[in-house]
């Protein structure tokens, strides 16, 4: 039986988070208003009117295309994509095409069996969206409100092996895109959409056999799923003696089935040509410069220093580097911190994001400021306060806004670790538990953790509890 590989390239469009459209001064962003209310006569395509192109779109792009590890190309041009649809109202589409905004480049994929993968990008191109169509009761209705939103179209050479490896992509240009701050990159509300070409061929072929193209993919999920039926059936076509037809498939993500939308065409006559109404976009290096002024450190850099400047495993790097705002945090934690970076990690990773994730906010957002996490830490490592009154604390800084040394002045939290005194409590609770002790005399020893948490209780939490078993022990043993 013949083994198959299967042949993935991505489509991606991706929605960039300016302000206002890409030609107009309409809202970029008009997910929640009404239909056709967001909408001027430049992006609805009124005779004689003009674009003029949004700088900060352009920026945008070449922060991606120097993130992608593309090349920003120093002079670009637009075109017009022409081609008629009830959603096109100028019956054009203002793109780029044969002198892109930037080429080539790259997105470096950590695999969970520690290998990197590679996939490459021939291009990356700037163009306004189009409206939307909605099929309703045997009526067509069209919104024009995304008009001219901008875009970015990236499109990966075929260099995907698998389904994961294709959720993977996604899941880290989600992230990069995030951490750019670019982008919203939901993909539920369109702001990064995907396309996937899909072919197969026997395992250790060069050949690229005819491929179809899925559509309407709407989360990283889905896409895994599409590809793995669409790869599915591929094989069984072929198996059977059949052939490959290139068809474009449109995803149904509650039947979790592909349905042939129609026979590509081939290549389609765009007729593209020079948009004249647009100059071109001079990139010099000024420009560039001040544009990648504040270029951040990338998510994959920085998931590698901190495993080798913090001596993280792999796991706590990714985590910490999930999102930039988290990764920031965990690194003025651990240098105000000073100590082992490690127990940040874990502070971070099990009670701080808990409470990010029930407050739904950012870690930049949280009044429980990185200096504070550390001088908790510190005071624990003092054995000025126990473990569990430190996770108490996270909760009372976040509160309060006060410093975790105020808190534990004002409300009396310091860790008592004086012998005197924890051992009157540990005699107090022998004495009014004649039955446990005489269990736990007679060979029943886990009992001793009980009388801890008695004596834990009755100090308000406050008793060194190593301390207390200590004493605890010794007591039961006379
Ligand atoms: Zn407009
Ligand atoms: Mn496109």
């Amino acid at each position: 039986m013949t083994e198959y590989e299967v042949v993935i390239g991505l489509e991606t469009h991706i929605q960039l988070n300016t302000q206002t459209k890409i030609f107009c001064s309409c809202k970029a962003d008009s997910w929640e208003q009404p239909p056709n209310t967001n909408i001027c006569p430049v992006c609805t395509g009124l005779p004689g009117v003009l674009p003029v192109p949004n700088e900060a779109a352009v920026e945008k792009a070449v922060i991606l295309a120097t993130a992608m590890h593309a090349e920003p190309q120093s002079l670009s041009f637009f075109d017009r994509k022409n081609y008629f649809y009830p959603d096109l109202p100028k019956g054009y589409q203002i793109t780029q095409y044969d002198r892109p905004i930037a080429v080539g480049g790259y997105l470096d994929l950590p695999m969970p069996d520690g290998r990197t993968r590679r996939v490459t990008i021939n291009k990356l191109h700037l163009e306004e969206d189009a409206g939307k169509t909605k099929n309703e009761k045997g009526k067509r209705y069209i919104d024009f409100n995304r008009c001219g939103v901008p875009l970015v179209e990236m499109v990966t050479n075929p260099d995907i092996r698998s389904a994961d490896e294709a959720a993977q992509y996604l899941t880290r240009l989600r992230q990069l895109l995030r951490w750019l701050g670019i982008s919203e990159a939901d993909m539920e509300k369109g702001h990064l959409r995907c396309d996937a070409n899909v072919s197969i061929r026997p395992k250790g072929s060069a050949e690229l056999n005819t491929k179809t193209e899925i559509k309407n993919v709407n989360s990283i999920d889905a896409v895994r799923s599409a590809i793995l039926v669409e790869t599915e059936r591929q094989i069984r076509e072929v198996e059977s003696g059949g052939e490959i037809k290139p068809w474009t498939l449109d995803w149904d993500d509650n039947r979790k089935s592909l349905h042939k939308m129609r026979s590509k065409e081939t290549e389609a006559d765009y007729r593209y040509f020079r948009e004249p109404d647009l100059l071109p976009v001079h990139l010099d290096d000024d420009w560039k410069e001040r544009i990648l002024a504040d270029f951040p450190e990338l998510p994959l850099a920085r998931r590698q220093r901190f495993m080798d400047t913090y001596a993280l495993p792999e796991y706590d790097a990714e985590v910490l580097t999930s999102e930039r705002s988290l990764s920031e945090y965990f690194e003025a934690a651990a240098q105000a911190y000073g100590g082992d970076a490690k127990q940040v990690s874990n502070w971070l990773m099990n009670d701080v994001m808990r409470m990010l994730n029930d407050a739904n906010i950012p870690a930049s957002q949280l009044r429980l400021r990185p200096e504070h996490l550390a001088e908790i830490l510190k005071l624990v490592d003092a054995k000025a306060i126990n473990n569990a009154i430190g996770k108490k604390l996270l909760k009372k800084v976040e509160k309060s806004g006060k410093s975790p040394a105020e808190i534990v002045e004002a409300e009396g939290l310091a860790q008592v670790s004086d012998d005197s005194a924890i051992r009157e409590i540990c005699q107090k609770i022998i004495d009014s538990n004649p039955a446990e002790v005489e269990s736990c005399r007679s060979g029943k020893e886990s009992l001793i953790g009980w009388f801890v948490g008695q004596v834990m209780r009755e100090m308000r939490g406050k008793a060194d509890p190593q301390m207390a078993r200590q004493i605890l022990s010794e007591l039961l043993k006379q």
